[in-house]
């Protein structure tokens, strides 16, 4: 039962004992009184206003991509047949005792928990071609720079034809939305190829990126970002270029809980570094990893107010991969040559969203930053804005 603190203490107009024995403490509430009276309302329009605002006219949006995931894995779990293969899977019996089951669906419910589960049953996820669901590149380069553009232009571009660190022309979605007013100044990257800031665009853009081994904050680091500063390099470096999905992913919770950026682009990379070293162990341990950190960052979003109910979460990569160890289509490549790889997969998870508003279709990568300009409000020329992803 509620009870008014106020009251129980006696202070309140139940508090009788008051009203005889000290009359200038009543004559005093009676003022306080009048004078909340007169407050509430403009305290209640201005914070009404400020939620409706943030609520309803300018969601925030996290988009998030894991390098080279192939839908394979997100929708059925292990790939029993590479489990197998001794070629690239080192210790069998540990990745079977971690994540093997007859049934495909139980396989992704313990590769991928959050992925698999909880937003396929709380969101949206495109992408499982076994149903009838697919989700494919425009481009016909099918490796990141042409991928990552084509996913956060909205278009294609031809002339992109290298993962050289050339500052891209296309303005990306992170760009047009750091040039609008709902979210200008509160747009931020964490990523672990060091490429990015030349796909974003930074210099041009204004969208401050961290990546490879750079850090965002240059004042006042929190201790886990000195943490990450001081010591993310003394790891045993598995791509020169490349930081541990674990730094990137705590440099943007950080940044998270302690700026409340608007938009945040997160883009892991290990799962893409592992698979072309063969090494089917660390693509899979990487990939259960990065599920379970999209999870945390999912509750912590669904605790704080800035975030619940007000946040849309995009998840999908820039590229799949080959079937498997087959010589028109390993599972190790991507790139022209290479049968399969076009084809990628999405999840998304926010307010209003229905699961059964989306179709079980043909979509394209080209279609997700339109649709995220959608919910936010802004247009972007060159897209194909009629084809947005219904997803609510
Ligand atoms: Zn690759």
């Amino acid at each position: 039962m509620w009870r008014s603190p106020v009251s129980a203490h006696g202070w309140g107009p139940w508090g009788r004992r008051f009203k005889s024995c000290h009359p200038d403490f009543f004559f005093i509430f009676a003022i306080m009184k009048k004078l909340i009276l007169i407050l509430i309302p403009f305290l209640l329009f201005n914070s009404c206003s400020e939620l409706t605002s943030n609520k309803t006219n300018s969601p925030n949006i996290i988009l998030i991509t894991l390098d080279g995931v192939r839908w394979q894995e997100v929708f059925n779990g292990i790939d029993t047949n590479l489990l197998q293969n001794k070629k690239f899977t080192k210790n069998t019996s540990a990745l079977e005792n971690m994540f093997f089951s007859q049934d495909n669906k139980m396989r992704q419910k313990k590769l991928v928990p959050f992925l698999g589960s909880f937003i396929s049953n709380n969101g949206i996820l495109i992408g499982n071609k076994n149903e009838g669901s697919n989700l494919k590149l425009t481009n016909d380069q099918l490796f990141s720079y042409p991928g990552y553009n084509e996913l956060l232009t909205g278009f294609a571009d031809s002339s992109i034809t290298s993962n050289n660190k050339i500052y891209n022309k296309n303005q990306t979605i992170l760009e047009l939305l750091n040039n609008n007013q709902n979210y200008a100044g509160q747009v931020a990257a964490f990523c672990s190829w060091d490429v990015f800031p030349y796909i974003i665009n930074d210099k041009r853009s204004g969208v401050p990126v961290s990546a490879g081994y750079s850090n965002l904050e240059k004042n006042k680091l929190s201790k886990l970002e000195s943490f990450i500063d001081k010591y993310q390099k003394m790891m045993p470096l598995f791509r020169y270029n490349v930081r541990y999905d674990l730094f990137t992913h705590i440099l943007s919770m950080e940044h998270i809980k302690n700026k409340k950026p608007k938009v945040v682009y997160i883009s892991y990379d290990e799962t893409d570094s592992f698979s072309h070293d063969g090494s089917y162990d660390n693509y899979i341990s990487s990939l259960h990893n990065t599920d379970k950190m999209i999870e945390e960052l999912w509750i912590y979003l669904q605790k704080d107010s800035f975030y619940k109910d007000n946040t849309y979460m995009f998840i999908t990569t820039d590229h799949g991969r080959g079937d498997g160890d087959f010589p028109n289509s390993m599972w190790t490549s991507h790139g022209v040559g290479v049968e399969g790889c076009e084809d990628t997969w999405l999840a998304i998870l926010g307010p209003g969203i229905e699961k059964n508003k989306t179709e079980k279709k043909q979509y394209y990568v080209n279609q997700i930053a339109p649709t995220i300009a959608k919910l936010t409000g802004i247009t972007i020329d060159k897209a194909n804005t009629s084809e947005v992803i219904p997803i609510k």
